[in-house]
């Protein structure tokens, strides 16, 4: 194992205080896990025998959710590679290690929204459907609820197994599964109601 830097953001950024200890130590364990570059590939139970080795209350769900608040408050990003069909996580702050000239990592570089989210630029200018944007705000006449709301799927699995899944059970997926099949059910409801010219029911809350 290679000594690690650890950066002062355990104690100094406020979204990470909050979060329960267990996170926190779970990120210094994910610096020992990740490569010369601060990342690699999620590989639940290997960050499982490396960092909780004797938790038995610790398995791949815990993992898979503690990466997924760690993402949430920008301390790595989760990001899938179509090529390689994997998905990887890359911390943020990492030191400046000098390479040698030639040398990179052999994981795929993070795309470029997870890099101008860690420099700190809204994430808005990256959303796919920036383009339709403003005739889209037009024709809401400025309620943005009502654009946001625009009818999009929740994802059907966490973003650890996005896009494709995963095999194993996954308590995250399954939270996502049921958003995702409610979503389709309300869109169903929706739709007939269009088709026999009833009043669209209103949606919850
Ligand atoms: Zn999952």
């Amino acid at each position: 194992m290679k000594s690690r830097v650890v950066p002062p953001d355990l104690f100094e950024s406020r979204e990470l205080r909050r979060l329960p200890l267990e996170v926190k130590w779970t990120l210094i364990g994910l610096r020992f896990v990740a490569d010369d570059w601060g990342r690699a590939p999620i590989e639940e139970w290997e960050i499982k025998a490396l960092v909780w080795p004797e938790r038995r209350d610790i398995g791949s769900d815990e993992i898979v959710e503690f990466l997924l608040l760690l993402d949430e408050a920008n301390e790595l990003a989760i990001y899938h590679h179509e090529k390689t069909r994997e998905n990887y996580f890359q911390l943020r702050a990492w030191p400046a290690i000098s390479h040698r000239k030639g040398e990179a990592s052999k994981y795929p570089e993070p795309p470029a929204d997870v890099l101008a989210r860690f420099a700190g630029i809204e994430p808005e200018s990256f959303r796919a459907w920036e383009g339709e944007g403003e005739s889209g705000g037009e024709s809401v006449s400025g309620t943005p609820a009502a654009a946001a709301s625009l009818p999009l799927p929740p994802p059907p699995f966490c973003k650890v197994h996005m896009p494709h899944g995963t095999t194993e059970n996954c308590r995250a997926c399954g939270n996502r599964r049921m958003a995702n099949q409610h979503w389709g059910r309300e869109q169903l409801a929706i739709q007939q109601a269009v088709q026999r010219g009833e009043p669209v029911p209103a949606p919850p809350q």
